[in-house]
């Protein structure tokens, strides 16, 4: 097995944190395409950030997009 350079090691993480921000993206209503050059750039710290965007319903403390009104989860007015 060959030993990774840190250089590798870096590219694999931010192909990781590439994928992970998409996802997180999607999933919390942000825009993937912004969120995949995020991602790109700036690697686990943009995953981090993905992470943190959105706002947490005050109810039943899940995720929802930045927009929404009503809850997905628990349907209660935020
Ligand atoms: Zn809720």
């Amino acid at each position: 097995m060959e030993i990774l350079t840190p250089i590798q090691y870096w590219g694999i993480i931010s192909i990781i944190s590439t994928i992970g921000c998409v996802v997180i993206a999607e999933k919390r209503g942000g825009s993937p395409v912004v969120w995949f050059f995020l991602g790109l750039i700036f690697g686990p710290i943009g995953f981090l950030a993905a992470l943190t965007a959105g706002k947490q319903c005050p109810h039943c403390k899940l995720w929802v997009p930045k927009e929404a009104k009503v809850c997905g989860h628990c349907t209660k007015e935020l």
